[in-house]
């Protein structure tokens, strides 16, 4: 939990080391718990009265976390794909022009830009990038920035959360483990093996990789070369039908993983998933 806390604050530690809050805030990523946590920290800094912001503890920074605080705002949404709309951004940059009640910055969080925001809304936004009022933060989210608009990104300060796609051994290990439970006429491999996914960042990205291996092995079924052991493991043990409902509950346990789930029950569900349909007669 914490290591994703130390990420988003190593992120923005120039930033409040500078204890200068910018008007306006780009912040890029594909981790949707990451993300949320990035916008709860700056608006946290952004009102936050203690001297070593965000302290975290002090009323501010409590109804920022709880969303109760009068001057965090964040634009409605409408209709059916949740969308801004131009109405929106001009009743938004009408509340801009308003002082602040209680802190000494307004903060407006719009999220999911890139999909939220037509180039239409984009473009009544930037009027007020342009000439951003005293004493407002306008924090953006995206996971992919390059969709916006130049004009926009121009004027925004963006940070980005993404990590680079590098596997590193424990996972790679975790995750032949998990295939080989899969394979394994015992189910206590498979459960010692799953149990170690209790956190989330592991869970998806091991859950990615045995994804991965899964696809591999469909191919080397359907009578591709593949040289990896494990590729020819998987299309020796188990049918295409069950390595394709296999992959596919990979991407749902991953859906899943990213609602606020509780990991150990995940877990345990994941296993006798991976079970009943490697192993159903
Ligand atoms: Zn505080």
């Amino acid at each position: 939990m914490s290591d994703y806390k130390a990420k988003v604050e190593n992120v923005f530690s120039d930033l409040v080391s500078q204890k200068r809050i910018p008007h306006a805030v780009l912040i890029e990523g594909s981790d949707k718990e990451l993300l949320n946590y990035a916008v709860m920290y700056l608006s946290m800094y952004a009102v936050c009265k203690e001297s070593f912001r965000p302290c975290t503890v002090c009323n501010s920074c409590k109804k920022a976390m709880d969303n109760t605080h009068p001057d965090i705002y964040t634009p409605k949404l409408s209709g059916k794909t949740n969308i801004i709309s131009v109405e929106a951004v001009r009743e938004l940059i009408k509340d801009a022009s308003i002082i602040p009640n209680e802190s000494d910055t307004k903060v407006f969080i719009l999220k999911d830009v890139d999909k939220c925001m037509a180039e239409i809304s984009q473009n009544a936004f930037l009027k007020i990038l342009e000439e951003p009022p005293q004493s407002t933060l306008f924090i953006l989210t995206a996971s992919n920035s390059k969709k916006l608009l130049s004009t926009i990104l121009s004027r925004v300060q963006v940070f980005s959360l993404n990590t680079e796609n590098i596997i590193d051994e424990q996972t790679s290990k975790l995750a032949k483990d998990i295939i080989s439970g899969i394979l394994s006429v015992s189910e206590l491999e498979l459960m010692y093996a799953s149990a170690k996914l209790n956190s989330r960042p592991v869970f998806k990205e091991t859950l990615n990789l045995v994804s991965e291996y899964l696809r591999q092995g469909l191919s080397c079924a359907v009578g591709c070369d593949n040289e990896s052991e494990t590729a020819r493991l998987i299309s020796k043990k188990l049918t295409k039908s069950r390595i394709i409902k296999l992959i596919e509950l990979c991407s749902k346990a991953t859906i899943r993983a990213d609602r606020n789930v509780n990991m150990n029950l995940l877990c345990t569900w994941l296993c006798s998933e991976l079970r009943r349909i490697s192993w159903q007669r």
